[in-house]
């Protein structure tokens, strides 16, 4: 199937690793062109030749920056000619118990995984509309539909997104003029991320990693962790020309794991 994204600008955050990355690959085998952000400007300047190597038809631009700061999301938007293409994305915040958490680790949080998007949203979508074509996906997490009780920062903030998301997406100004917004939820995915805090659970439990990675495995109806390239795909297709009539949606994509019907 052709995606019909080849030559739009797409700003893809947070994607020098893991499941960003996956979805910045997946939009330049599509024929898009990616401007990626990180703040380790190692990793992305690798991920960036690896893009382009992937498909040197494309332009791909690095920005080394903080997305979470205003500085740095600047930095991104001035880099790309037009934002056709969001994709929302940057670290988790870190688990632990509400009990512990200050005004300004709720702060963080809020900034990373709620206004960051927003404001990035802000700054896009209007100009979307007067071209009549915009996509937006959010990466928040499986979080979102079934808390994880040492995630409170992460259910709260990102739960707030998708409820502004669910508003927005539904604005007659945008959802008629082909910008649609949707939010991308990961359930396990084998990233750098889910090993470190893996390891940091594990620790805390006095079990080894191996042993809490295998059963984590093991509960997961399919016996395995998603793979970021198949994140990526499925971010594609949502970005794709085929999906401009859905728009406020919650696609989780975690092998089976959550039991509702719907
Ligand atoms: P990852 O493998 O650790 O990759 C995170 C990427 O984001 C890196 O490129 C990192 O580069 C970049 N990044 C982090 N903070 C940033 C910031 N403030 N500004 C710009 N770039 C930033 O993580 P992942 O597993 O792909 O997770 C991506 C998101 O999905 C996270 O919010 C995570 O909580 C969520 N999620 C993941 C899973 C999973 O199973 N993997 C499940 C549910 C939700 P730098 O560190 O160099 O900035």
């Amino acid at each position: 199937m052709d995606l019909g994204i080849a030559g739009k600008w797409a700003l893809v955050c947070a994607a020098s690793k893991g499941l960003g990355k996956g979805c910045a690959e997946a939009l330049v085998r599509e024929g898009a062109n990616v401007v990626i952000t990180a703040r380790g400007a190692e990793a992305l300047e690798a991920t960036a030749a690896a893009l382009r190597a992937l498909n040197p038809a494309v332009q791909v631009r690095a920005v080394a920056g903080d997305i979470t700061t205003e500085a740095g999301r600047a930095a991104a938007l001035a880099a790309c000619p037009q934002v056709d293409i969001l994709v929302n994305n940057a670290g988790g915040p870190p688990a632990g118990d509400f009990r512990d958490w200050s005004r300004d680790t709720w702060i963080a949080a809020l900034d990373a995984n709620m206004l960051a998007p927003i404001a990035l949203i802000k700054a896009t979508v209007d100009a979307m509309a007067e071209r009549q074509f915009g996509r937006v996906v959010n990466i928040t997490s499986a979080a979102v539909k079934a808390p994880y009780e040492a995630l409170g920062l992460s259910n709260g903030a990102r739960t707030g997104l998708t409820g502004f998301v669910a508003g927005l997406a539904r604005q007659q100004k945008l959802a008629s003029r082909n910008v649609t917004i949707n939010n991308l939820l990961p359930g396990p995915f084998d990233t750098e991320r889910l090993r470190s805090n893996t390891a940091t659970i594990a620790q805390k439990g006095g079990q080894t990693f191996e042993a809490l990675w295998e059963s984590r495995r093991k509960s997961n109806p399919t016996q395995r962790f998603g793979d970021a390239r198949e994140f990526g795909a499925m971010c594609a297709f949502i970005c794709s020309a085929h999906t401009g009539y859905m728009t406020g949606q919650n696609v989780l994509m975690d092998g089976g794991s959550y039991p509702g019907t719907f």
